[in-house]
């Protein structure tokens, strides 16, 4: 197993742990995410309405699929809690399936004919557009880019943690209960850390 597929499937792993503790945890939770999610409905319309066509004819119907063409794909840990939270344990042991074998092809590991695996894909994911289609469907419409530009902010009050945010926060959640994974990246990314030490909020 690749060492991406071994973070994968252990974040996964302590996840669905903390589901079976006491209480209804995955309501609480679902109910933490909610503006989230109400967020990634939004997103999914814009994508829907104003990119599906474009994205179907160039890439799914070709099997480019270039967005999904990287082995393997940048995910948080919110990005798996969220996903966790919305999805049915069939569909988890799927995940769960795909990341303990080898990745023998050169595209995403989570990536199947039947289309991603996540039923929330991660939000570097959710939020890539590539050149081509960006600047067909952008290009000469400053109203739509400016209402994506809208979405990409909104992204960041759940994401970025120079003020107190989602993402933080879910890491924080299951820390609290003594797990720990590589992909808590806002407690563990140098990167992040800083952001936060310069809010103050270290
Ligand atoms: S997680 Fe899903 S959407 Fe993201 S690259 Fe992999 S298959 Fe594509």
């Amino acid at each position: 197993m690749s060492s991406y597929n071994e973070e994968q499937a252990v974040t996964l792993e302590i996840i669905r742990q903390y589901f079976s503790g006491p209480g209804d945890r995955k309501q609480a939770l679902l109910e933490i995410i909610r503006p989230y999610l109400e967020f990634r409905k939004r997103t999914d319309l814009f994508l829907e309405e104003h990119f599906a066509d474009l994205c179907t004819a160039k890439c799914y119907q070709s099997n480019l699929s270039a967005c999904c063409s990287k082995e393997g794909i940048v995910a948080f840990f919110a990005d798996a809690a969220v996903n966790a939270a919305v999805s049915s344990e069939q569909s988890l042991d799927r995940i769960t399936s795909v990341t303990s074998r080898p990745n023998t092809g050169m595209k995403c590991v989570f990536l199947t004919p039947e289309g991603c695996l996540w039923k929330v894909k991660p939000i570097v994911c959710q939020m890539f557009l590539c050149a081509a289609a960006e600047k067909q469907v952008f290009g000469g419409n400053p109203d739509l880019q400016e209402e994506w530009n809208r979405l990409e902010a909104e992204k960041k009050t759940f994401t970025w943690p120079d003020k107190p945010v989602l993402f933080d926060e879910l890491e924080k959640i299951f820390m609290d209960q003594g797990y720990q994974s590589p992909l808590m990246y806002c407690h563990n990314s140098p990167g992040l850390m800083m952001v936060k030490k310069k809010a103050g909020l270290l």
